[in-house]
């Protein structure tokens, strides 16, 4: 993979900087680019000395003028809480994004992998998930942003493989956690994890009787590189996640072992359209790509825990 220029979109964020973590240690030639709405220089600062990367700051609702071979778009802020601060540009980022993405794809003729997400399935009336399926996604709520920006990213992607052979990979995302997430972007593992240290009550939200499949980072990115470099026939979408399911009181006990915290529990509304479970089929990314995950959801807390404590100064 030597000599490889590859462009990462949204690389200061959480995905992105361990995505390029691992393709700066692959030899890559690594040109990260993020507005830091959500993400951070320090996400990224340990690679700021080595000669295969690059970081610049770069909104990609405008074009960009590069030469790479491939480009993994990340960019958009991905809790709910961030996406909702300002709907408006998330919807934005995620289709006018793709649009500067694709075009600079098409100019330089580089592959380009897309970072969709489960939410593409809005909240789901069939269990598990398979790529097949179409989703229930309100087209007017205030998911609706991310949700709508995501699905019109994903028909541009395959617009431009029909109608410019454009080469493309579409993977939908799960739920991930693991360390750098941000400490108050609201999702779920990182709220939970951070009250439990500090000895707040961890907010439910509704009964907690949800449920999410939890994916470590790790898992994630592997099945992540694992796409982009899989035969250019195989096009996705294709799942990313850990099936393992759980409902959110029994992620908060977990968290509350594993921490040893006292925090007690409390009880919030439920925000709209909140889905009411989501578990991916995982047998097409087996097939094609042969990944699974290795992580349990015990295991990749340990590590997100020991993370939020530095951070946390715990
Ligand atoms: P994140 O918020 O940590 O990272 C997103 C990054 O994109 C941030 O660094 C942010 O500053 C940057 N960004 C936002 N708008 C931008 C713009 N207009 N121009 C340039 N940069 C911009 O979130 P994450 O969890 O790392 O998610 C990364 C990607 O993966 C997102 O596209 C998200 O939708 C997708 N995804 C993540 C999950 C998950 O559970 N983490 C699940 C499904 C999909
Ligand atoms: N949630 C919760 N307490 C919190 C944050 C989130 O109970 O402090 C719930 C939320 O209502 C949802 C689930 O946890 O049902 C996952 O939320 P998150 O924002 O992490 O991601 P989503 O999968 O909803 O995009």
């Amino acid at each position: 993979m030597d000599d490889v220029s590859t462009l990462v979109t949204g690389g200061a964020g959480f995905l992105g900087s361990h995505l390029c973590d691992r393709l700066v240690a692959a030899g890559h030639d690594v040109l990260c680019i993020d507005n830091f709405y959500t993400g951070s220089r320090r996400n990224v600062a340990h690679l700021l000395g080595k000669p295969n990367f690059e970081l610049q700051r770069h909104d990609v609702t405008f074009p960009l003028y590069v030469e790479v071979d491939r480009i993994f778009n990340l960019a958009c802020p991905a809790s709910p809480v961030h996406y909702q601060y300002d709907p408006v540009q998330t919807t934005k980022t995620s289709v006018h994004g793709a649009i500067n993405m694709l075009g600079l794809a098409k100019r330089v003729k580089a592959r380009m992998l897309q970072a969709s997400t489960s939410e593409v399935y809005g909240d789901p009336d069939v269990k598990p998930q398979r790529e097949d399926y179409w989703g229930r996604v309100n087209p007017i709520g205030i998911r609706s942003c991310y949700d709508e920006g995501k699905r019109c990213a994903e028909t541009l992607m395959f617009d431009y493989h029909r109608q410019h052979a454009l080469e493309i990979k579409v993977v939908r995302i799960f739920n991930t956690y693991g360390p750098r997430m941000h400490p108050n972007d609201g999702r779920v593992v990182s709220n939970f994890i951070v009250q439990a240290l500090k000895g707040e009550e961890i907010t439910i939200y509704g009964e907690g009787t949800q449920t999410r499949s939890f994916c470590y980072v790790d898992d994630l990115i592997e099945g992540m590189l694992r796409m982009m470099e899989s035969p250019a026939d195989f096009v996705g979408p294709v799942n990313i996640g850990n099936p393992g399911e759980f409902t959110m009181l029994e992620l908060a006990e977990l968290v509350l072992r594993l921490t040893g915290s006292r925090s007690k529990l409390t009880f919030r509304p439920l925000p709209a359209d909140d889905p009411k479970q989501r578990c991916p089929d995982i047998g097409l990314a087996a097939e094609r790509l042969g990944w699974a995950p290795t992580v349990s959801l015990e295991d990749g807390l340990k590590p997100t825990i020991a993370y939020f404590k530095s951070v946390l100064g715990a």
